[in-house]
């Protein structure tokens, strides 16, 4: 059994960071060891929580708010962070240190960067097998943040129960340029800064989107009135109970129905078959294959081998030198 399991499902936090930080090595010996470790944690769940924004909308000021709110209400918060802009610039937005002040001091709150450096594929397997760690930590809330930017989106949304949207107050009838395909994966959409001199802004916002989710075609995983649009101001707490109750309804409704498990039952075949897809392309990547794939290609393109032949040939390949691996 792996040292770090037991304290790890004990809830302590160094076990947990250090796990975190085996599942994020590529070296070959750490991803073997954190696969048997993932395969080994108990079967505790999170509700996992999706929180989608463009930067400056009030993730951070949010996620401080609301995970205090839970954390209040004895929950225990875990926050993790999908962040693609680091894997191209190497710099990550939501990995400062300074955001969520509170809530990083918090004992019931546990708060995870993106690791600089990574791709988004790497960072949707650290970000699934995380989510595991957390659960199995004994977590009762998953915050998965990320910037609405590329992928990253459907990214999250496929890996928790819940997606939720945060928008800002917005003058006009434009609906923030929100592309349709977002707004159809957000159960909440959640318009922030409802306060102040935004407050009547926020309102209009709130029944601009609720109309404009009223248009979209009705989901079976969807209890009557959802997708919902609520208002919310991050900074003097309004609304956050209000959103959190109306996730928890949601989350009923769907466990009640049987949609909470079909949907992670489907989430963990999803998981299975990107695992397969990385894994054949780690393996293709070996020098071996590559040289194959070179032998191939150059055979190809003097035309003395059709390209479906030569993949075939390949796959072949890999097949046979799997089982000279193994020694099967
Ligand atoms: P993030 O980039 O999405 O994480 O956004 P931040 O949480 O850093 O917030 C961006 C700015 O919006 C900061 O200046 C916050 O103080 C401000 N802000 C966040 N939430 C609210 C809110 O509910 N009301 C108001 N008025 N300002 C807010």
């Amino acid at each position: 059994m792996d040292e770090l399991l037991q304290p790890l499902i004990d809830g302590d936090r160094r076990a947990l960071s250090r796990a975190i930080t085996l599942v994020e090595s590529t070296r070959p010996d750490h991803r073997a060891r954190a696969v048997a470790l993932i395969a080994a944690l108990p079967d505790r769940q999170a509700l996992r929580i999706g929180l989608s924004g463009t930067p400056g909308v009030g993730k951070s000021t949010f996620i401080e708010a609301f995970g205090t709110m839970l954390t209040g209400q004895g929950l225990r918060v875990a926050v993790l962070a999908v962040d693609p802009s680091s894997a191209r610039s190497g710099g990550s937005i939501l990995g400062d240190k300074t955001r969520m002040e509170m809530l990083s001091r918090n004992p019931m709150a546990f708060i995870r960067p993106t690791p600089s450096s990574a791709q988004l594929g790497g960072v949707a397997r650290r970000t699934r097998e995380t989510i595991r760690l957390c659960e199995a930590a004994g977590y009762d809330v998953v915050l998965i943040e990320t910037v609405g930017v590329g992928q990253s989106e459907t990214l999250v949304a496929e890996m928790c129960d819940l997606f939720t949207l945060l928008l800002a107050p917005a003058g006009g009838d434009e609906l923030q340029g929100v592309k349709r395909g977002i707004m159809e994966m957000a159960d909440l959409i959640l318009v922030n800064k409802a306060d102040g001199d935004l407050l009547a802004t926020a309102r209009r916002t709130v029944a601009d989107y609720a109309g404009a989710l009223r248009l979209l075609r009705k989901r079976p995983q969807d209890p009557e009135g959802f997708p919902k649009a609520l208002p919310v101001s991050a900074a003097t707490g309004e609304g956050l109970d209000k959103a959190w109750a109306e996730m928890q309804a949601l989350i009923e409704w769907r466990r009640a129905h049987g949609h909470f498990d079909a949907t992670r039952a489907a989430q963990a075949r999803h998981w299975f078959e990107a695992e397969l897809r990385a894994g054949l392309l780690a393996r293709l990547d070996q020098p071996r294959a590559r040289a194959e794939i070179q032998r191939l290609g150059e055979a190809v393109a003097a035309g003395a081998l059709a390209p479906g032949a030569a993949a075939s040939e390949l796959l072949d390949w890999l097949g046979h030198a799997e089982e000279a691996c193994t020694g099967t």
